[in-house]
This record gives structure tokens, C-alpha cells and sequence, in this order.
């Protein structure tokens, strides 16, 4: 299975395999770091693709308010990308799971939404923040990164589509596993 798409009272969620650097939604996340800077993984893949305009606007966000405190987000231009906006959050690290990971996580989706809809964007992907470099369990993140963007649209309409763009095979299968686990669950019975 390549793509799976479920409604979510008047959004469309969608996991799909790929590089999150080429879709068109009107915003792609970056799973940044504090700096604001750069760096690899994701971060770096949106601002080799982007171009300099985005880091740029990253200095002067830094600049004018300080480093990105984790589970907060900022948005900038899409620089060269077909996406026009990239908004910029920060996952927590993985220390075990005990120093509030799950919650920052969460907010860092939750953040990301608000600021989305505030600009009036109506469609974004998301990549699968925290699980590469900073080592948060695939399973439990993305228990919480689906379970947050659901509660989201369940209370938000403005938004049309969300997508989550997995990078890897493995990524994209626990996430579709964890997908059909919570729909199943919160399906109506009877
Ligand atoms: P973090 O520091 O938040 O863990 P990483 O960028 O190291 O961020 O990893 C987060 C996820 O993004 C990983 O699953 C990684 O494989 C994935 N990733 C890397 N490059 C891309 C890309 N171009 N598009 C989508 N996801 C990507």
C-alpha cells in the first residue's frame, strides 16, 4: 500500500512514501532544530531544495526573537519549492521517554497547525518529526503526531488536507498500522 487517505470530518489525511521537498501542498513542516540553521535530515533536504531565501528568513526569525524553543514553530517563504510556505518547528529529543517527549511532540504538530490556519493555508505535510536524528521511537511517534492532527481537525474545519510524506518504507508502514489502529478504534460500533 502506497497511499492511504481517510476523512477526518471535512479533511482529507493522507500517509503517502516520499520526499517531502517536492509536494505541493501549500505548506511543508521542517523538522528543524533550535538554530534555525540547518542541518541533516530533513532540515537539510528543505534548504538544499528551498534555496538561500529560506535561511535567511530563518536568521532574521532568530535574530529578532531568539532560538525556536522545542514544540513551538515559525513560518517562512518556500524559497524554490513548489510549496509556498515551510513552517519550521522543533521535536524533542529522545531521552527515554520520561522528560516530556510525548507532549512536546505533540505540540509541535499542534503548533504547526494553528500557525498553518492563522495564515489561512489550507493544505500541509508533515514529515515524521523527531525520528531520525533525534531518535524518537517510530511506533510512539507516530501514535501521537496521528492521534494530535486527528484531535486537530476534529476541532478545526479550516483545513482541507494534511499529509503526512514518510521517507522511508518502515516509517510509512508503522504509520499506516497506526492509522487503521486508531480509526478502527474510534469508528462508531453498533
Ligand atoms: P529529527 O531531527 O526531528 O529526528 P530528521 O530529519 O533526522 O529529523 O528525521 C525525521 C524524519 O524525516 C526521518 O524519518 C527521516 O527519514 C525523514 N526525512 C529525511 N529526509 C526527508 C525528506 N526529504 N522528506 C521527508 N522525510 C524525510
Amino acid at each position: 500500500m502506497s497511499k492511504m487517505d481517510v476523512v477526518i470530518n471535512r479533511a482529507r489525511l493522507s500517509l503517502i512514501q516520499g520526499d517531502i521537498t517536492r509536494q505541493t501542498t501549500d505548506a511543508i513542516v521542517n523538522a528543524a532544530n533550535s538554530s534555525l540553521m540547518g542541518g541533516g535530515g530533513v532540515d537539510g533536504a528543505i534548504h538544499r531544495a528551498g534555496g538561500p531565501a529560506i535561511l535567511e528568513e530563518c536568521k532574521q526569525i532568530v535574530s529578532n526573537q531568539g532560538r525556536l524553543p522545542t514544540g513551538k514553530a515559525v513560518i517562512t517563504t518556500g524559497g524554490n519549492l513548489r510549496a509556498k510556505y515551510v513552517i519550521h518547528t522543533v521535536g524533542p529529543v529522545w531521552h527515554g521517554g520520561h522528560s516530556g517527549e510525548p507532549e512536546l511532540v505533540a505540540s509541535a504538530y499542534r503548533e504547526s497547525l494553528k500557525l498553518a490556519v492563522s495564515k489561512g493555508i489550507a493544505s500541509i505535510s508533515f514529515p515524521s518529526i523527531s525520528t531520525g536524528a533525534y531518535g524518537y521511537p517510530v511506533e510512539q511517534a507516530a501514535e501521537v503526531a496521528l492521534q494530535t492532527v486527528i484531535d486537530f481537525l476534529h476541532q478545526e474545519t479550516a483545513l482541507n488536507e494534511v499529509v503526512f510524506v514518510l521517507f522511508d518504507g518502515r516509517t510509512h508502514g508503522i504509520y499506516g498500522k497506526t492509522l487503521e489502529r486508531i480509526i478502527s478504534k474510534d469508528a462508531p460500533t453498533g
